[in-house]
């Protein structure tokens, strides 16, 4: 293996997405990107991969977060409890470890308040998105404040023993980084380039705002930057290794495109709530896993509102988004 390329172990996460991949340096002293999901799966199959490479949790000095993910730091409590090490996470994502339980209360009392009613579906199918949420919301242990470290979000960072770019790259998640190393042309990509399409996740508004970010066309530029980059390989948060980073960007713009498309043919055709569009789009997901659906579908909608093809009316409490002339 070449000692500049980290060691992806893959851990389970019990979730639709299946594995989540961290990734361990292993000189000049080991560190771990990500962390997984708080889990006996998890836990055992870290320790596992750490041994494969003569470790074990208490070897690891530092973990680094690349967002605050549950999937991907879940399981880095878990380990400070049992090590010395530390975890890094950037400016802007460290407030959602350090205060996670209020920042959740205050995304789930967004959604129930604010966003899902506005969305037009059904009361049942609102609960059970909250539900669905809340039920991730306890796979993970606390971190103490004092094991909690920054850098900044265009910072650098060393690992395996070159210097790695912080790449702020929002759109999955607003506090996302990745990590680029340009010598050797190796990006960790976290959740922000993964073979297949990730989810644009609906987020509350920022403090002191009542409009909530929209998400895919934050995506979209952040997918820009990374086009623009120089990659051998990219070394995702989910899934295997690839090269050829363009024909995977190539057909990810082209796939959301393509339903951004159809969604405002349904708009067209009369279908102009949310509720009725998603239940036209993705029907043949099941129920309890249609809310990744409709984030995909709020990402469509706020593309076609910044294009100006549709324009947003709340009426009683509904979004509905009418075709522009
Ligand atoms: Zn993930």
């Amino acid at each position: 293996m070449n000692k500049l390329q980290p060691i992806r172990i893959a851990l389970p996460t019990g979730l639709q997405v299946g594995t989540v991949n961290v990734y361990l340096f292993t000189d000049p002293e080991p560190v771990l990107v990500d962390a997984g999901i708080k889990s006996a799966e998890s836990w055992e199959a870290l320790q596992t991969g750490l041994a494969q490479h003569g470790l074990t949790v208490l070897d690891l000095s530092r973990i680094i977060i690349t967002h605050a993910h549950i999937d991907h730091f879940g399981q880095a409590g878990t380990i400070v409890a049992h090590s010395d090490a530390d975890v890094w996470i950037s400016d802007l994502g460290a407030p959602w470890l350090l205060t996670l339980d209020e920042r959740w209360a205050r995304r789930a009392a967004y959604y129930r308040d604010h966003f899902l009613p506005a969305t037009g579906l059904p009361a049942v199918t609102r609960e059970m998105i909250i539900a669905g949420l809340k039920s991730m919301a306890d796979q993970r242990d606390p971190i103490p404040a004092q094991r909690i470290h920054t850098f900044r979000k265009d910072g650098t960072l060393q690992m395996g023993g070159s210097p790695w770019q912080v790449l702020h790259t929002p759109g999955h998640a607003s506090m996302q980084t990745c990590f680029y190393q340009p010598q050797t042309r190796q990006l960790l990509s976290a959740d922000m380039l993964l073979a297949i399409t990730p989810v644009p996740i609906v987020e509350s508004p920022p403090e002191g705002s009542v409009e909530r970010m929209p998400a895919l066309p934050k995506f979209m530029q952040s997918l820009d930057m990374i086009e623009s980059l120089d990659i051998d390989l990219v070394l995702p948060g989910h899934g295997r290794p690839f090269h050829h980073h363009h024909e995977v960007i190539r057909r990810q713009r082209e796939r959301i495109y393509k339903r951004k498309d159809e969604c405002q043919r349904w708009i067209e055709s009369g279908l102009i709530t949310p509720a009725d569009l998603l239940e036209k789009m993705y029907a043949h997901r099941p129920i309890q896993f249609r809310f990744a659906g409709l984030w995909m579908l709020m990402g469509y909608l706020d593309l076609l509102e910044a294009e100006g093809a549709v324009e947003r009316k709340t009426i009683k409490g509904v979004w509905h988004y009418v075709p522009r002339a």
